[in-house]
């Protein structure tokens, strides 16, 4: 039997794969995904994919909507919200994520209560993504998101891959900053690297603002085709175990802490 989890990072696979992708996640142990839609202007985008997924399995499939973030209002971020979207995505900006003509996007989002993640670091060379400078979705921009909107519950994707030292601190200062280790990372990044990088206990000198261990802002996350679902969630129990992680602290990377950002029942 594998941990029932909550896998906060992927994406439509294409109405054709869906069913397939209803099993891999059975398979498993994953009992929430969230879908992370992209916008029109990407191709494919799939934020409609992405909805109609969740409507015929409601009981797996999160919708993200995923924003025009140099086109859309912060009326558009409404809208998609009353469509049943419950989360925000972000990826390709023009400009840094902390540009300042991006915060009514995000302050929308807060008032919202809409969890937004975004995209961080390198992204796939490829067609869809030729144009995107990888330097204006860094770490250190949720930092300054973080502070300036305490109110906002941000995830940074792929652990800022390969600004993760960046990732780390800003996940220490920042309650409301938490932190996904999809893509490639668990396939280079090694286990004492990543312990060294999330290193703070809850208490002592050293802690975070808001008392919580580090292991506690991470939550487990795929992002890959159906098929290498399982390898990824094999990833992430090798890293807990080399880690020797408590059974508290990986119940909060599996479930726990996806549920609170997601408004969801506590696993029992
Ligand atoms: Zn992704």
């Amino acid at each position: 039997m594998r941990t029932k989890s909550i896998d906060i990072h992927q994406h439509f696979p294409g109405t054709n794969k869906l069913d397939a992708r209803v099993q891999a996640c059975a398979d498993a142990g994953i009992v929430k995904q969230v879908l992370l839609g992209l916008p029109e202007s990407r191709v494919p985008g799939d934020n409609a994919g992405s909805l109609e997924a969740s409507r015929l399995f409601p009981d797996l499939f999160i919708p993200f909507y995923g924003l025009e973030m140099d086109a859309d209002t912060p009326d558009n971020i409404s809208r998609a919200r009353d469509r049943g979207f419950v989360g925000v995505k972000c990826i390709a900006p023009r400009r840094p994520y902390n540009d300042p003509a991006y915060f009514p996007l995000y302050e929308r989002c807060a008032e919202l209560e809409l969890p937004v993640l975004y995209h961080l670091g390198i992204v796939a060379n490829n067609k869809a993504w030729n144009d995107c400078d990888s330097n204006l979705m860094r770490a250190i921009h949720l930092d300054h998101i973080a502070r300036m909107i305490p109110q906002l519950t941000i995830i940074g994707a792929h652990f800022g891959n390969p600004w993760s030292d960046e990732a780390g601190m800003a996940c220490r200062w920042n309650p409301n900053l938490f932190f996904d280790f999809s893509g490639s990372l668990l396939k280079y990044r090694s286990p004492q690297f990543l312990g060294d990088l999330l290193w703070w206990q809850s208490d002592g000198p050293y802690s975070s603002p808001d008392k919580t261990t580090a292991w506690q802002k991470i939550c487990f996350g795929t992002d890959v085709n159906s098929d290498l679902m399982e390898d990824v969630r094999q990833d992430h129990e090798n890293l807990m175990n080399a880690l020797n992680l408590t059974p508290e602290l990986r119940h909060a990377i599996w479930y726990g802490t996806a549920a609170k950002i997601l408004k969801l029942a506590p696993e029992v």
